[in-house]
């Protein structure tokens, strides 16, 4: 029986806003797909949540026996300003312009920026990464099944999707709750409301004005294809007419994913995916993170601690761990105090996985005190991992098993309690829950910041040894300090600082 038979997994689906027995269409084959950045801008903790969040996917049901294809889209054609009306000047196109390079400069500097951003949080890149502009062909072709099953109409060399006419005879909204009625009455009057017959039909294809620089041949003139249609037709060329999990993040379900559900509808007469996945966003300090707002914070920013919000500089892995401490569909708020809470529950986990092979030999009975509690524990991070990946509720009970990590090697426990077989057991599964499945490991600290924080031991030593009016030791501390280079300063407001000469 293989692990999936054993812990089979429960997946909320979108879809239906229920969790169900996940069942791929032809096991052991998954078929996953997930939308991949637009690469035009710095990768930023958006990114990374949803990165992280199928990372989590595709390790798991590959632990679980699965074979899994994961592909993730890089959009560099089509995505225009205003996603909601599908309207305005490609997001490419625009920061090349202002960049004054070629949009494909934007598309290579950023999705190389996106590589290294996400291998840092240790992502595993997908089976297949395809790119919009390297599908045309493709797109052209699904256009025209679109055409020819009379979904879609033609205006000046522009293709749009008729929306009413599908919503008349297919189901429209069920992914984001949308009623196509009060869309079409709510929304606003726009400029291309003249070529559209209704404001939400959105284009399959698009007519290039002759300033547009990415531009393509097709049957209808000169253009460049929809954003939403790159996924549909990526996702079906690659995993079929119907595959198993569509990813994505929460924003997109409307309207990116509503399109491309009625895209593959109207090309193929089925839903391409059985399972819809969203994750959910993330806030920082409270608040929506946004450029306007002074939020914003990029991957690299973080991991360089070089912004205003921050205190500090956050390993990749600490940000990889406070992602995963909570469940994927609750939003996370980062700060500067729950990314310092992250690094310590960090190391608390990081500390005995670095251990787990210098554990003394147990010498307990089958059944010994602790056996049953650690099996169980064993057991847990496979239920809590298939209950729709809680890796919050995982973490939990692998530090359960710290406890135990810690307390045989402080011979805190004695070791007649924990029988070999379970012992072996419980590091198997704590090594590969932590380091395999969660994707955790440990980093060698620089020098540098570890002689940061020594001092800063050194420091909160002094201070406790002046309360007890030990000024002797206190004073031998700041000394001893200064002999090899290290300085402090006590400032006004109580607080001790250091400078390390050069
Ligand atoms: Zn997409």
């Amino acid at each position: 029986m293989s692990d999936f038979q054993r812990f089979p997994v429960q997946l909320y689906n979108s879809l239906t806003r229920k969790k169900e027995t996940f069942e791929p269409v032809a096991p052991p084959h998954v078929g996953l797909y997930v939308c991949g950045p637009t690469v035009y801008g710095e990768p930023h903790l958006g990114h990374a949540r949803a990165a992280i969040t199928f990372d989590l996917v595709f390790r798991y049901l590959e632990h679980l026996g699965y074979r899994v294809r994961y592909v993730r889209n890089i959009t560099d054609v089509g995505h225009l300003e205003d996603e909601e009306l599908d309207e305005g000047e490609d997001k490419i196109v625009k920061k090349a312009r202002l960049e004054k390079v070629e949009p494909m400069e934007i598309v290579q500097r950023y999705t190389l920026d996106y590589h290294r951003g996400m291998d840092a949080l240790n992502c595993r890149r997908p089976s297949i990464e395809p790119s919009a502009s390297g599908h045309i062909i493709e797109q052209i072709q699904m256009v025209r099944k679109i055409l020819d099953n009379d979904l879609a109409y033609e205006v000046n060399g522009s293709i749009y999707f008729d929306l009413e006419k599908y919503a008349a005879s297919h189901p429209y909204g069920k992914l984001s709750g949308k009623v196509l009625d009060e869309l079409q009455s709510g929304s606003r009057q726009t400029e291309g409301l003249d070529e559209k017959r209704h404001p939400h039909d959105f284009a399959l294809w698009k007519r290039a004005e002759p300033a547009h620089i990415m531009r393509w041949e097709s049957p209808w003139g000169e253009g460049f294809p929809g954003w939403h249609l790159e996924c549909s037709t990526m996702s079906t060329k690659y995993l079929g007419e119907q595959f198993d999990i569509h990813g994505g993040g929460m924003d997109l379900q409307f309207p990116h994913h509503e399109a491309e559900i009625a895209q593959c509808r109207g090309a193929y007469g089925k839903d391409p995916a059985r399972f819809w996945m969203h994750n959910n966003m993330v806030t920082i300090d409270g608040a929506k993170m946004s450029k306007s707002a002074g939020n914003f914070i990029s991957l690299d920013q973080l991991f360089a601690g070089d912004h205003p919000l921050l205190s500090s500089s956050y390993h990749p892995m600490v940000v990889r761990f406070l992602m995963l401490q909570s469940h994927y569909r609750s939003e996370i708020d980062f700060s500067d105090d729950a990314l310092q809470a992250a690094e310590r529950g960090y190391r608390r986990l990081m500390e005995p996985l670095k251990r787990v092979d210098d554990l003394p030999e147990v010498n307990g009975a089958e059944g010994a005190a602790l056996d049953s509690q650690i099996r169980s524990w064993c057991s847990e991070c496979y239920e809590t991992m298939s209950d729709d990946f809680n890796s919050a509720r995982t973490l939990a009970i692998l530090f359960e098993i710290t406890g135990v990590i810690n307390g045989l090697l402080h011979r805190q426990i004695s070791t007649d309690r924990i029988s070999p077989a379970v012992l072996e057991e419980m590091t198997e599964t704590f090594r590969t829950f932590v380091t395999e499945i969660l994707g955790l490991e440990p980093v060698e600290e620089s020098d540098e910041r570890r002689t940061g924080q020594l001092v800063d031991i050194l420091i909160d030593l002094r201070a406790r040894a002046r309360v007890t009016k030990d000024f002797e030791t206190a004073d031998k501390i700041r000394d001893d300090l200064a002999e090899i280079g290290i300085r402090l300063k006590d400032g006004k407001d109580g607080k001790t600082s250091f400078e390390i000469d050069a």
